[in-house]
């Protein structure tokens, strides 16, 4: 029978901390957060191997690494509200949600949405938002956000979205240009700054509703 908490500790010790994860609000919230929960159960056992899973309908639970990396460039803070697009499994949003004082997370196919929602019930997180629909225009009732994160690769980073940043807020998303990278956006006032992080291979942002 799998161990899932020395699983866990492993992951984030070998997928985490080896590679560069310093936060230790993240690493703990990784340590917290039963990823085998996350997952289809024909592969919980392998649940804390560090990689992508599918979760049905053609889409993934994204890697420990990339999530733990991309909350790491954003810097998130305890009284940061964050707006999450693509909530999958709900895994991330479950981590989001232990690191700042608020998530909201949107996911266009309504199953994935209700199936992370009935998942996230269940385990002690932080204030969690969820709403079913087309995140690529973000959510304007509840913004300004502090930190977005992107879960799904976009030709271009939105206005929408950027508009819905706070004064002093950052976005992360993976952006298709020539190549797919993940690209770091933060608000100083009136002006966007863009940082070019990596190199990374997400599934694609799609519109409308699935
Ligand atoms: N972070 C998630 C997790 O921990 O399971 C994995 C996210 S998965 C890589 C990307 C998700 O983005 C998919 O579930 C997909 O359906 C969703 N997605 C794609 N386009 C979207 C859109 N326009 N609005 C909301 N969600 C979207």
């Amino acid at each position: 029978m799998t161990d899932y908490g020395i699983a866990r500790r492993r992951m984030v010790e070998e997928q985490l901390v080896a590679r560069g994860i310093r936060d230790e609000r993240i690493i703990d919230a990784f340590l917290a957060v039963p990823r085998h929960l996350f997952v289809d159960p024909a592969v919980r056992s392998r649940a804390y191997d560090g990689c992508s899973f599918p979760i049905g309908y053609n889409q993934t639970i994204s890697q420990p690494f990339i999530q733990a990396a991309m909350m790491q460039h954003l810097g998130i803070k305890s009284t940061d509200r964050v707006l999450e697009i693509g909530t999958g499994s709900g895994y991330q949003t479950a981590i989001l949600s232990m690191i700042a004082r608020e998530v909201c997370s949107i996911e266009r196919i309504e199953a994935l949405s209700a199936a992370a929602e009935a998942v996230l019930k269940d385990i002690p997180t932080g204030r969690i938002r969820l709403r079913a629909g087309d995140g690529s225009a973000g959510w304007p009732y509840y913004a300004p956000f502090d930190k977005i994160i992107v879960s799904a690769a976009m030709s271009k980073c939105s206005e929408e979205l950027l508009s819905q940043l706070a004064d002093g807020g950052g976005l992360i998303a993976p952006v298709q240009d020539v190549e797919e990278q993940l690209v770091l956006y933060s608000k100083k006032g009136e002006a966007i700054e863009e940082l070019k992080l990596s190199r990374c291979s997400f599934v694609p942002l799609l519109k409308g509703v699935g």
